[in-house]
């Protein structure tokens, strides 16, 4: 299955990316964790992307738009793909699915997961991360097993820089200026379901489950 998953820095696409790639046995590619792991190694496209992302901006189309071809021109994304966090404006949605028509393939779906703004806020500022595996968690919706570690490695989990209060309103409008008019150009190509993602992880995840017919 080839899948975009849409929604607000925050609205859980990452948490349940995670889920929906062991299921469906296809790759999670998340351009914020690519540019993340550029940041860590000190690569010339992290230091230009920290510029943008300590903003709450967006990195340029030309820059996100090679990266994602690249990824998508890999072996293990054949039978489908995750995509988290991409496309984020309307230029890079028409280069994607200009990249499908090279490969002869389709998206099957655009998935929204729609959370409101002052529940953002209490996710996003309670967010934290694994630097070492990538994995996320929350302070009180998703704790660690054991207190400020990471289940799987045991490294010291942190919070993201972007995910401090002034940052996360200017990611907020980010989002509602360039990302939300997507919600509308996936529903003119008849390809955009949407989920509630209100609810607790695990209820969005039955939800995302159900909307894409997967047992
Ligand atoms: P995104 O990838 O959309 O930016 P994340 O998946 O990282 O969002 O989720 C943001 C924060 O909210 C994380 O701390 C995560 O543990 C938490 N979270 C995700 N889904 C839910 C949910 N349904 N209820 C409560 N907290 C959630
Ligand atoms: P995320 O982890 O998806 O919240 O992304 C973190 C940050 O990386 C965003 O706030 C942007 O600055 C940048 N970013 C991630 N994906 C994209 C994208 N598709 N286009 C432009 N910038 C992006």
């Amino acid at each position: 299955m080839r899948l975009v998953l849409l929604g607000a820095p925050g609205a859980g696409k990452g948490t349940q990316a995670v889920n929906l790639s062991q299921k469906l046995k296809v790759p999670h590619i998340s351009t914020g964790d690519i540019f993340r792991y550029n940041i860590r190694n000190g690569t010339p496209l992290g230091k230009m992307a920290k510029e943008y992302i300590d903003k709450g901006g967006l990195v340029p189309d030309e820059v996100t738009i090679g990266i994602v071809k690249d990824r998508l021109a890999q072996k293990d994304c054949s039978n489908g793909f995750i995509l988290d966090g991409f496309p984020r404006t309307i230029p890079q949605a028409e280069s994607l699915d200009s990249v499908l028509l090279d490969m002869g393939v389709n998206l099957d779906y655009a998935v929204d997961i729609f959370v409101p703004d002052t529940e953002i806020i209490r996710r996003l500022s309670g967010r934290r991360v694994c630097p070492a595996c990538g994995m996320t968690y929350h302070i009180h919706f998703e704790p660690p097993e054991k207190d400020g570690a990471c289940n799987g490695c045991g490294a010291a989990l942190i919070q993201r820089d972007d995910d401090r209060e002034a940052t996360v309103l200017n990611r907020l409008e980010t989002y509602h200026r360039q990302t939300e008019p997507l919600i509308g150009y996936y529903k003119a190509k008849g390809r955009l379901l949407v989920v509630d993602g209100q609810g607790k992880i695990d209820e969005t995840t039955v939800k995302l489950l159900k909307v894409l017919g997967i047992k």
